[in-house]
């Protein structure tokens, strides 16, 4: 039987850590699958800049294309930058480089003791934000500055190609969901931002069963807070999605709940939404479970359906026990004790 072929790239910080429990996680559940996995690891990141000068080479690039899909840790670290003092960010390339435009952001509450809103019970908070990943507010991140400049303008692109493929996904997310998408923008404000409303009402047309609305972005960081629960999927622009992404996760218990995938028509990356969080990286003590749920998504879209709702069928049993969290949530248990767990759930 030929398996899925996955690219493995742990990358900096607490990346190998989480990474090593999601791979554990996923071999508790491949009984389960139709297909065997095959993994290959590749250096990538800030790490590998520090010994081959390059963050991620091009035949490492290359390589890395041909699988099936790419589970990858976190990368950047603050100390290693380029000489602009931007961090090095491979996984940022590695959406533009494959366009991977739809920035999948599922967002749910697997147990109320999580959430700093204390009026939610498990589920009751469950969406999904789309984040544009190819264009919009990080079109110009590649660009330099003299030293000496007046001012430094970045550029926020939106395209009709761009945005066409990204709101369709949205509408489609939503189709398997509650049938809700909200636009976030700022079209009250800037052009790009109304040019980007005009198309969502277009492809709009195209989901007639859809129900729609339209919020600007600091309404909607608001109503994140206050109302949650009235969200279905949210479709933004990339800087918008990044920053709704963290306050998003920040409601059902921070970076280590919240899992992502980069999803393109042939290539799809999956990764935690966090980064190296290089403030408790080598201490054993990151939640890995953002992680084994982006391995989740990462089955989901290789169709291997059973797998995927185990892994998130045991991430709840295992929460359902207040003593199960890692310090983020308030806990003792370290990354390899809480991946343990959820492997142990999947093995029973
Ligand atoms: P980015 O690379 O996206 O800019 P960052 O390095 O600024 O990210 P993160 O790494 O996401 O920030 O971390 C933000 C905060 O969340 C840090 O305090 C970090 O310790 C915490 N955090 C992130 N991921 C986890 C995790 N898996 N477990 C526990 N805490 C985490």
């Amino acid at each position: 039987m030929t398996p899925h072929r996955i690219a493995v790239l742990p990358g900096d910080g607490i990346g190998p850590d989480v990474i090593a429990e999601a791979l554990k996680v996923l071999r508790a559940v491949e009984d389960r699958m139709a297909r065997p996995c095959e993994f290959t690891e590749y250096s990538v990141g800030a790490g590998e800049f520090l010994r081959g000068g390059d963050p991620m080479p091009r035949e490492t690039f290359e390589r890395i294309r041909t699988h099936d899909a790419i589970l990858l840790g976190a990368m950047g670290l603050p100390d290693v930058r380029w000489p602009s003092g931007q961090e090095m960010a491979p996984q940022l390339d590695l959406r533009e480089d494959l366009q991977l435009y739809c920035g999948l952001r599922p967002i749910r509450l697997y147990h109320a003791a999580d959430s700093p809103l204390k009026k939610y019970a498990a589920g009751e908070i469950d969406f999904a934000i789309v984040r544009e990943s190819t264009e919009g507010m990080f079109s110009s991140r590649k660009e330099t500055y003299a030293p000496d400049a007046a001012s430094v303008t970045d550029r926020l692109t939106i395209t009709r190609l761009g945005s066409e493929r990204v709101i369709r996904s949205a509408f489609r997310e939503a189709s398997r969901r509650k049938g809700l998408v909200a636009l976030v923008d700022k079209a009250n404000v800037l052009p790009s931002m109304s040019y980007f409303r005009r198309i969502f009402d277009e492809v709009g047309e195209e989901y007639p069963e859809i129900r729609k609305e339209k919020v600007y972005v600091d309404a909607a960081a608001l109503y994140l807070v206050q109302r949650p629960h009235t969200f279905d999927v949210m479709v933004t622009e990339n800087l918008f999605g990044d920053i709704l992404s963290d306050l998003a996760a920040g409601i059902v218990g921070g970076m280590g709940m919240a899992p992502s995938g980069d999803i393109g028509d042939r290539h799809a990356v999956f990764q935690p939404s966090h980064g190296s969080a290089p403030d408790i990286a080598g201490r054993g003590i990151a939640n890995p479970i953002a992680a084994i749920l982006s391995v989740a998504m990462m089955l989901e879209w290789l169709c291997e359906w059973d797998a995927c709702a185990a892994i998130r069928g045991a991430v709840e049993q295992v929460l359902a026990a207040p003593e199960n969290r890692t310090p983020d949530l308030g806990g003792r248990l370290t990354t390899e004790e809480m991946g343990g767990l959820i492997s142990s759930a999947l093995r029973r």
